[in-house]
């Protein structure tokens, strides 16, 4: 192994939040040929949690019992293939990929640019924005299960919704063969300058935060719905309520994890009793609490 594990490691510096207990394991990959080795190593039951930029990663503050696995600046190889599709490994940035595209002259991928996420944590998400979503993009995956197997797979072996991908369990993203259309560099590369804009006007992007904790419900928006609760700028210790977007909870600092859920239950419950409409959580909630 060529890796670096690392025992009883802090998460918090490994999540956009910056909160979360220790991890009993840390493994970080040096390449994708070293993380399948260490994979198909692993005893049977071993617990395991990949992460990327930690950007959509809600872990408490007991930690996580068992393996995690993070893919930040490492499997980053990208390239256009032969015949024109563009290949990204899981521990690409989201930004990195929209700015590539359009270099290559292929459209289609900007939304990306401004999703402070990895490509895998994109395709476990489906994320998406300003009406792009990731799964629009896929060709073809490969996939890593359990037993250390790399397996391709169609889109048509995952059930693809608005933030939710569902596939075999026990697998994880480890590349991708995206297809786009030709278009233009320059219209694609000021495309990206705008979305980028329009995020920092509407988003506390100075503060940490996991981006939309909650899912729009259908034909609305979250934000919307708890802006109308008045709940914009409550907080619970070091979690609030952001001013600037009310489904953005910013960490101002000393937050717990344990904060954020609470105040991620209130702002539910809250929602539930003026509009009835029980809120979806978007951010994934993972560990045991202290
Ligand atoms: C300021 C801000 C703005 C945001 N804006 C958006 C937005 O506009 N649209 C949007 O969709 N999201 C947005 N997000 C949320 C987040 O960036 C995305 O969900 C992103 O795709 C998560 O990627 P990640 O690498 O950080 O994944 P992580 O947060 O590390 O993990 C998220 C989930 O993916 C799993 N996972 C990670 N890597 C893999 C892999 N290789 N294989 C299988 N599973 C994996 C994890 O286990 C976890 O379940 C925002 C977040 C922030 C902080």
């Amino acid at each position: 192994m060529k890796g670096q594990l690392l025992t009883n490691e802090k998460l918090a510096k490994y999540t956009s939040w910056r909160v979360g207990g220790i991890a009993d394991t840390l493994y970080i990959p040096f390449d994708k040929a070293d993380l399948i080795e260490f994979v198909a190593g692993l005893p049977a039951n071993e617990p395991v949690l990949w992460i990327g930029l930690g950007s959509n990663l809600l872990i408490r503050d007991g930690g996580i019992r068992g393996t995690v696995i993070n893919t930040k600046g490492r499997l980053k190889a990208m390239y256009r293939t032969e015949d024109g599709l563009v290949y990204v490994e899981a521990g690409v940035p989201c930004a990195h990929v929209a700015r590539f595209c359009a270099e290559q002259g292929l459209v289609g991928a900007e939304f990306l640019a401004g999703i402070p996420g990895t490509m895998g944590g994109a395709l476990k998400m489906n994320a998406g924005a300003f009406g792009g979503e990731t799964w629009s993009l896929v060709k073809q995956v490969d996939i890593l299960n359990a037993q250390g197997d790399v397996i391709v797979r169609q889109p048509t072996d995952f059930t693809v919704n608005y933030r939710s991908v569902k596939g075999e369990d026990g697998e994880w993203f480890l590349s991708v063969l995206l297809q786009l259309p030709e278009g233009d560099t320059i219209a694609s590369q000021q495309k990206i300058k705008g979305l980028l804009e329009k995020r920092n006007q509407t988003q506390p992007t100075n503060q940490p935060s996991c981006g939309s904790v909650f899912k729009n419900p259908d034909g609305d928006y979250a934000a919307r719905l708890i802006e109308q609760t008045g709940l914009k700028g409550y907080c619970i210790g070091g979690a609030c309520v952001s001013e600037k977007h009310a489904n953005f909870i910013v960490n101002t600092g000393n937050a717990t994890a344990a904060d954020i859920e609470e105040l991620m239950s209130i702002v539910q419950t809250k929602v539930n009793e003026q509009h009835g409409v029980l809120l979806v959580t978007e951010v994934c909630m993972v560990g045991e609490k202290l």
